[in-house]
């Protein structure tokens, strides 16, 4: 199919090499005075996905020259024993960010324990507190991949303000705070679902388009306006022509004959999720730094501002 002749490539793996050089270099910086940021990896089980994804960020993290601390606990770990791990890494003054990698099995309450980490310290962003902080329009810290699409979105669109953004999809952990930093940059914003009408119309009327639903190729080029700037957080992997491959929720080759910015799958968002885990990281010990050392960060406390 013939693509609109300007149709631009975001590519997430150059995006996420310089947020990562920015954080390097502020690191560097903090380690000038004497401060390692450093991140902690909580590992319950041992799914081979989780064990990946785990092992990418240890090395992002190395890369950056932030410390990494890894815990992996086996699969039968009582909850209690992972918040009293988390407790002590909420106290410990040399740990800047906590992350615990979901899913968690089965008989642990998920939500507990992510509440149980201290806000300054929750490097995901889904502590209420955060996430509440975001809906209120403060700066806090806010969760790795909308974060990553708004830096892919900025570089591609340059400013935001009153485009109208359509999300698909309403996850806490993608959707919903996805809609929320749109607002925030002052687009219009419409969410859409799976108890939407008539998606296709709805996106229609968009100037850029967030994906994130998990059904591959559900987009293409009949739901986009001309010069749509398309943002696929989708990763799903299909069995296609006799191998496997990863696609995202839009229709790639479609998508190109409408859209005037499109990120890939693979090499698109992707590789922006963890370099905000890094930036997040770098935040979390910035915000930290007037804390007394060896006190103890309230769970309630307020983020301040980021800026
Ligand atoms: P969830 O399954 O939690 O949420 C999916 C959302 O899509 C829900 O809100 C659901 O609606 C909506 N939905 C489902 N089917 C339809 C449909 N036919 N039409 C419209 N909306 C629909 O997924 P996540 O948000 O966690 O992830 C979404 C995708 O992004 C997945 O492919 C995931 O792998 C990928 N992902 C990629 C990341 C990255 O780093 N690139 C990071 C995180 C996720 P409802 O609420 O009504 O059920």
């Amino acid at each position: 199919m013939s693509s609109q002749p300007s149709v631009k490539l975001i590519d997430g793996k150059a995006a996420s090499a310089r947020v990562l050089a920015e954080v390097r270099a502020e690191v560097q910086a903090l380690r000038g005075d004497g401060i390692q940021p450093a991140l902690a990896v909580v590992l319950v089980g041992s799914d081979p996905a989780s064990q990946v994804y785990v092992r990418n960020k240890v090395l992002r993290a190395e890369e950056t020259g932030i410390r990494s601390l890894e815990f992996k606990l086996p699969a039968d770990t009582a909850e209690a024993e992972l918040l009293a791990l988390i407790e002590r890494l909420n106290a410990d003054a040399e740990v800047n960010g906590i992350l615990v990698q979901l899913p968690l099995p089965a008989h642990i309450d998920e939500n507990r324990v992510l509440q149980a980490i201290a806000p300054l310290k929750d490097v995901d962003g889904f502590h209420s507190e955060n996430v509440g902080g975001l809906s209120q329009g403060r700066e806090v810290l806010t969760p790795c991949t909308p974060s990553g699409c708004m830096r892919l979105l900025r570089d591609a669109c340059g400013e935001l303000r009153g485009k109208h953004a359509v999300v698909i999809g309403r996850s806490n952990i993608v959707g919903k705070p996805m809609a929320a930093l749109l607002l925030q940059a002052d687009c219009t914003v419409t969410v859409l679902h799976s108890r939407s009408r008539d998606l296709p119309a709805l996106c229609r009327q968009a100037d850029i388009v967030v994906a994130a639903v998990g059904k591959p190729r559900l987009i293409d080029a009949s739901w986009l306006k001309p010069g749509a700037v398309v943002i696929d957080v989708g990763i799903n992997r299909i069995d296609e022509d006799g191998r496997s491959k990863l696609v995202g929720d839009v229709d790639f080759d479609s998508a190109l004959a409408q859209a005037s910015a499109i990120t890939p799958v693979p090499g698109g968002v992707g590789p922006m999720t963890i370099a905000y885990l890094m930036k997040n990281t770098l935040v979390a010990a910035r915000l930290q730094r007037q804390a007394p050392r060896g006190a103890r960060i309230p769970e309630d406390a307020a983020c301040p501002s980021l800026s």
